[in-house]
């Protein structure tokens, strides 16, 4: 069989040969063959010679996602089985495939597998297939991980980056017993009730895990703010290693009535849940004066594209310079960014100009990145989305 062929423009194999696996259209000079969104595109140099091998996603902008580097190899389901195989090896490296706890199992070009994601909940695990190279090994992935002996395999393709893809959105069970309503999963002692068929994304943020340990450490005796709370782990975190309170803030009602739950589980009394747009509460809580000895700002990604970038810049800059002020002398103020164009470098200037106006001089504490569930190929830096910033007030 003759693959359709993708050449790029002279100078556009420079990323491919450092081993970045994205084809962007604006670097294709042409595309022989008929190929389908999804299949295979060997991938070659403006002088024809051929570097990888790749799935081809016509709606987007990156057109095609590289599967191998060696253009011999053949992307069959033997070739996604080693490489499923090779994710969930790691994690059992890393020590997170404790039936009680869960992690994430494959994480997309972390993994080599482009635009897969998979998340273990307990006995259960959450697939998302968000490229039109993704679905080719769909049905091989929700066999693998049932293989692994979990009772359900379950689809939450439902994000909006698939309409990108031109992808319908999907959700479901795709394997085995549908998940009950409240999986728990325990975390250095915490448990947390997951549910994964309407919570965000695949339901619970594991790429906090390394933060949530930070959050514990500085926890005991201090007041705590938790802004953008979701469903109130670092509340939890916070309040079972010794915090004195924690106020939570979403803007989700079924979030906050989540982070009720997951305070009973762990035997807290109820927590403080503010329903509230987050800029427009802390401005309030600012006017009225009140200060708190540590102050979480996880907002969702405020940068989505290159043209967000600015105004997205402004927001998170708002947002570190009023939890500033909700600082007291002597708090730690740690805010994150999980937008893949915001770089630790760019989060630094935008909370150094916020510290300007907030009128503090803050020393850097430390740095938190997405836990080892999510790791960051050296070839693909842009996969290190998550940062945060722990600051430090003196007194
Ligand atoms: N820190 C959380 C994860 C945060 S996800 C954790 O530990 O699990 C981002 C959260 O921000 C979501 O729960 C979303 O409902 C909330 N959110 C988004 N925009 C908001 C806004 N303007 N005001 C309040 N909450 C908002």
């Amino acid at each position: 069989m003759i693959h359709p062929r993708l050449f790029l423009k002279p100078g556009r194999e420079k990323s491919l040969l450092r081993r970045h696996p994205w084809i962007f259209s604006g670097a294709v000079e042409r595309i022989e063959g008929e190929v389908e969104a999804g299949a295979e595109i060997l991938v070659a140099d403006a002088k024809g010679k051929i570097l990888a091998v790749a799935g081809y996603s016509p709606a987007s902008q990156i057109v095609a996602r590289v599967w191998s580097f060696d253009p011999d190899e053949k992307i069959d389901a033997a070739f996604f089985r080693k490489r499923i195989a090779a994710a969930v090896d790691y994690r059992r490296r890393l020590g997170l495939m404790d039936v009680e706890g869960g992690c994430r199992l494959i994480f997309s070009e972390g993994d080599a597998l482009p635009g897969v994601v998979a998340d273990r909940y307990g006995e259960f695990a959450v697939v998302q297939f968000l490229s039109a190279p993704a679905e080719r090994c769909r049905e091989i992935v929700a066999d693998e991980l049932t293989a692994l002996g979990l009772k359900g395999v379950y689809e939450r393709s439902d994000a909006s980056i698939r309409r990108k893809e031109g992808l319908p959105e999907r959700s479901g069970v795709m394997r085995g017993a549908e998940p009950p309503a409240e999986i728990t999963v325990t975390e250095a002692g915490d448990i947390f009730a997951v549910d994964v068929r309407r919570g965000q994304k695949t339901g619970f943020y594991f790429d906090l895990r390394d933060a949530r340990q930070l959050v514990r450490r500085l926890a005991p005796g201090k007041r705590v703010l938790n802004a953008f709370s979701y469903t109130g782990a670092f509340g939890v975190a916070a309040m079972k290693a010794g915090a004195t309170g924690v106020v939570n803030i979403d803007s989700s009602r079924p979030a906050l009535r989540a982070a009720e739950r997951n305070y009973e589980l762990n035997g807290l009394a109820a927590p403080e849940c503010v329903c509230a747009d987050v800029f427009d509460e802390l401005r309030r809580r600012v006017a009225s004066g009140e200060k708190y000895d540590l102050v979480i700002l996880d907002p969702p990604k405020l940068v989505a594209s290159q043209r967000d970038l600015v105004r997205g810049c402004r927001a998170y800059q708002d947002l570190a310079r009023l939890g500033f002020m909700l600082t007291s002398p002597g708090g730690f103020m740690l805010n994150f960014s999980c937008s893949g164009l915001m770089t630790m470098e760019l989060l630094e200037k935008v909370t150094a100009s916020a510290a300007l106006e907030a009128g503090v001089a803050p020393v850097l504490a430390g740095t938190v990145r997405q836990a080892a569930d999510h790791p960051v190929a050296l070839a693909v830096p842009e996969g290190a989305y998550l940062k945060g910033r722990l600051n430090f007030i003196g007194i």
